[in-house]
């Protein structure tokens, strides 16, 4: 029997594991993928995730294989793109491939212990959780543990059999993309926003490019390139014929009903996934496995499990809430035509004020630092 078991070995689970073995607990991963493995993602290291690989130690040995990016050019319906600088240190790209490997890896190193296999199935007796799972060989195996953590990114296996989320629903926008190889090497992060979506290119160096459309449904071929060449007013194409690999997800929405439950936490986008426009999932997943520790430690001393469950919910929504209404109130800006051309004429004159925003939406300072009236009018005065 292990203490607590990881389902999934993204960001969220390889932070919980890597801060749940240095903290002394014993603690196993289980990941169905063979790493290195590609994840659907911008692959932007926003300056918040940044400080949270700082303070688990890893900023560096990520900085090394990144490329480092000091700006964003944001273009609203077609606007000329105003270019902001991010703040402090800039923010990093990185492909998931290498990026989750390495937090993978740390986590090993600190003491976790990987498992090859896909979760099936939750049994629970009084003090302890049998779980189930398929090995790379296709058996079916099973392992007990203390606590379980799901991990297991959107639309969650571990939330949806612990019956804590429901199965899909409707709507939500779909994201195609991929690596475009053959580009220009820029530091700048361009986001081009217009009617039911965005564009974004994140160079990663070495000639590519991470380009992503996201839109109210899965736009591919010349659907694709007529939108992209309409969000950007002619300035980028989709060039599909140039993408290393097309990848394509959604719908993107999800959200669990609870975040724990009795024995079973979940964390990173199992526990909701936010809209990629935020650019502060990875920042989210890394941060919030700390609250993973605090809740594994009370579990196991036998603290009352609704209250836990109760500091562990809100230990997110107090992570995720301000930054959700900060990207809300910019996307408003970005959308009603009025606020629109005032914040472009405002940028145009001072980019200060709009960096400071810029620096509350990256995750850098604190997102409510911006949600003040004061702050969010400054923007279009
Ligand atoms: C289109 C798009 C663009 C995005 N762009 C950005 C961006 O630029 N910057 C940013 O910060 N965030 C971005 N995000 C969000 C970011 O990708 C996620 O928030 C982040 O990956 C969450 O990490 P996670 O560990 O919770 O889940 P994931 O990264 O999804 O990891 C889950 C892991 O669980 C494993 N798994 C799943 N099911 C099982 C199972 N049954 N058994 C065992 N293992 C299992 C998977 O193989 C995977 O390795 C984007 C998201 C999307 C959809």
């Amino acid at each position: 029997m292990t203490d607590v078991l990881v389902v999934g070995g993204g960001p969220a689970g390889s932070s919980s594991a890597l801060r749940l073995a240095r903290a002394g607990f014993e603690v196993s991963v289980l990941e169905r993928a063979q790493f290195p493995r590609t994840k659907v993602c911008g692959e932007y290291v926003s300056p918040g995730a940044c400080n949270a690989l700082a303070e688990l130690g890893l900023l560096d040995a990520i900085a090394a294989e990144a490329f480092p990016l000091r700006t964003i050019a944001l273009a609203g319906f077609g606007t000329q793109p105003v270019r902001l600088r991010l703040p402090d240190r800039g923010a990093l790209s990185i492909p998931r491939s290498r990026f989750d490997e390495i937090l993978l890896e740390a986590a090993c190193d600190a003491g976790a212990t990987a498992i090859g296999g896909a979760f099936l199935d939750i049994e629970r007796s009084r003090d302890r959780l049998v779980v189930s799972y398929r090995d790379r060989d296709g058996a079916t195996r099973n392992i007990e543990c203390r606590v379980l953590v799901g991990a297991d990114g959107a639309f969650s296996t571990v939330a949806q059999r612990a019956g804590m989320a429901r199965r899909r629903g409707r709507g939500g926008r779909w994201a195609i993309g991929g690596h475009l190889t053959g580009q220009k090497d820029e530091d700048a992060l361009e986001m081009f926003v217009g009617p039911g979506g965005y564009y974004a290119r994140n160079p990663l160096g070495n000639g590519k490019v991470n380009s992503m459309l996201v839109m109210p449904d899965a736009r591919r071929g010349s659907d694709a390139d007529r939108t992209v060449i309409e969000l950007t007013k002619g300035k980028c194409r989709f060039e599909e014929d140039k993408l290393e690999r097309r990848v394509a997800v959604g719908p993107l929405r999800y959200a669990a009903d609870v975040a724990a439950r009795g024995r079973v936490l979940l964390v990173g986008d199992a526990a909701g996934l936010l809209d990629p426009f935020v650019g502060q999932g990875m920042a989210i997943a890394l941060e919030t496995s700390s609250s993973v520790v605090t809740a594994t430690d009370a579990l196991l001393r036998g603290s009352r499990s609704s209250a836990i469950a109760r500091d562990f919910a809100a230990a997110r929504t107090s992570a995720v809430r301000p930054r959700t209404m900060l990207a809300a109130a910019v996307d408003a800006v970005i959308r009603i035509r009025p606020l629109r051309d005032r914040a472009e004429r405002a940028i145009r004159r001072d980019p200060s004020h709009a960096e400071s925003v810029l620096a509350a939406l990256a995750g850098a300072v604190p997102a409510r630092t911006a949600l003040t009236p004061r702050a969010l009018l400054g923007l279009i005065a």
